[in-house]
């Protein structure tokens, strides 16, 4: 660690991901971690959207490692992030220890951080419980240039993966996935290229496969597997794998589909393998029709079988359409990455869609999904601040809002009927004929709650809003002026921390 890097640690102990990122971003840089920062901005574009406004986006790799088999995951960052991180990770059933390898400011400026990793690291590598160990460093050791790059790379037959998530290089938590699924891929190839590897657990797959990339309701593989089966294909492993000896099969296959499309970095893998990568997905009758063209295309299927793929569903799912229309304005947004697919299904079961927002940023592999819905009227927001989504919500006067937290919050306040995108919507299947008419069922009874809103609305009026809310003796009085004098404050020691640094 140079002098620069030392005095911002002291700094670094301290600051979180509501405060001090340029400083946080000029020390990892200072401390030898451009490179990492420098592919972070290329392969996840940011603004306005360039900070954490919902969790924390370790959380995605850390559920990613959480679900494999055989795979522990070690996180190393403050304590109040790692709290945060362990706490949503059971609070999502992870029914897995985390391991955790505190920090003070000594062992940051001094480097006994890393040795301190890499003695965690050695005594958690018994290959009887682990295939693989993977590090994460959080903000702070990310910014103190801590370099995971230096633990070897496999210890007793054990891999060891290290990855700096940091909130002042990854954007989102849909996009901490992918960082941890390429590091995997990549790990993964270079095995496959230097000799043979193990195979699936249920043997290798007779047909050529298709490699499906995005975390899916677990009925979708099974789904586009039938979609398949006409051109004599299969569908392949899903990334992020729940398992390690998966990687080889994703890797090994005739096509990749980008079915959530911010893998960027997983996509850089598959084309250094030489795969060809098909991006959408086939939900509703034109999103199937086209991903099924494009598919055969990309894996050399005869046209009669490709014909023959379409014909067998399209009719199927244009009649689960009609039969369960929506009616309704709608607005959405979320963090998933899967949003403007659930906007095609959502705009071809009928409803009056004005606005999707996505926090991923823009992609090769949502372009024809981004452009099939502005040829449809949708306001298509890539990258969305919370701002934007509210302001959608304001313009359109909706009768459904499907989004985040906070949407869903402010929708509710003014009566208006809202779904959680997380919970609610990515827990449905989507794909082929299976996810044609899946979503207005749960849309069409929420709409349908709108009398049951105002009533609530009306039960409620007169209790006061925002500070005022509830029941008083004293109504309290909202001071604007505090607010602006810590304002002021905390703009002055950002300033100062800059002058530090
Ligand atoms: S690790 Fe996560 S919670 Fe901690 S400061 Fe960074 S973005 Fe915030």
């Amino acid at each position: 660690m140079n002098a620069h890097a030392k005095s911002s640690a002291a700094v670094l102990d301290g600051a979180g991901c509501h405060g001090g990122q340029a400083e946080m971003r000029r020390a990892a840089a200072a401390a030898g971690k451009s490179e990492t920062l420098a592919r972070y901005a290329a392969d996840y574009p940011a603004g306005p959207h360039d900070q954490p406004q919902s969790m924390c986006p370790a959380f995605g790799s850390l559920r990613v490692g959480l679900r494999m088999r055989r795979t522990a995951t070690v996180l190393s960052g403050s304590a109040c992030c790692v709290y945060g991180l362990t706490f949503t990770s059971h609070f999502y059933g992870a029914r897995r220890s985390v391991g955790y390898v505190p920090f003070n400011s000594e062992t940051l400026v001094t480097g006994k951080l890393f040795e301190d990793i890499r003695e965690a690291v050695f005594k958690l590598a018994d290959p009887e419980h682990y295939d693989t160990i993977v590090v994460t460093s959080l903000c702070v050791p990310t910014a103190s240039g801590v370099p995971l790059q230096l633990l070897p790379k496999e210890i007793n037959g054990v891999r060891i993966i290290g990855i700096d998530v940091p909130g002042f290089g990854v954007p989102t938590h849909a996009e901490a996935k992918d960082v941890l699924a390429a590091a995997m891929l990549r790990y993964a190839r270079t095995e496959a290229e230097q000799g043979p590897v193990a195979a699936p657990r249920a043997g290798r797959a007779e047909l050529p496969t298709v490699t499906l990339v995005g975390e899916l309701f677990p009925a979708d593989p099974i789904g586009i597997g039938r979609l398949l089966q006409p051109m004599g294909l299969a569908a392949g492993p899903v990334v992020p794998t729940r398992e390690w000896r998966e990687l080889y099969a994703a890797l090994d296959c005739a096509a990749v589909a980008a079915l959530h499309p911010h893998y960027t970095a997983s996509m850089r893998e598959f084309e250094t393998a030489g795969r060809p990568i098909v991006g959408s997905a086939p939900v509703g009758h034109d999103g199937t029709s086209d991903w099924l063209e494009r598919i055969g295309q990309a894996c050399g299927v005869a046209r009669a079988s490709i014909d023959a793929a379409r014909n067998a569903v399209l009719p199927a799912i244009r009649g689960a359409l009609a039969a369960c229309p929506i009616k309704a304005r709608i607005t959405m947004s979320g963090y998933e990455g899967s949003e403007l697919i659930v906007a095609r299904l959502l705009v071809e079961s009928g409803a009056d869609l004005r606005y999707v927002g996505t926090a991923c940023p823009r992609t090769a592999w949502s372009a024809a999904d981004a452009e099939w819905l502005e040829a449809r009227g949708v306001h298509v927001q890539y990258r969305a601040s919370l701002e934007q989504d509210l302001a959608a919500l304001q313009e359109f006067r909706p009768d459904l809002a499907i989004g985040t937290t906070p949407v869903v919050q402010k929708a509710k306040e003014s009566a208006t009927p809202a779904l959680y995108f997380t919970n609610l919507i990515s827990a449905r299947p989507l794909m082929g004929p299976a996810g044609a008419g899946s979503l207005a069922q749960v849309v069409n009874a929420a709409v349908a709650g709108k009398a049951r809103m105002d009533e609530m609305n009306a039960f409620f009026e007169g209790v006061g809003s925002g500070n005022a809310a509830g029941i008083w003796e004293d109504v309290p009085r909202d001071r604007p002026e505090f607010s602006a004098r810590y304002a002021r404050r905390l703009a002055a020691d950002a300033k100062k921390m800059g002058d530090v640094g």
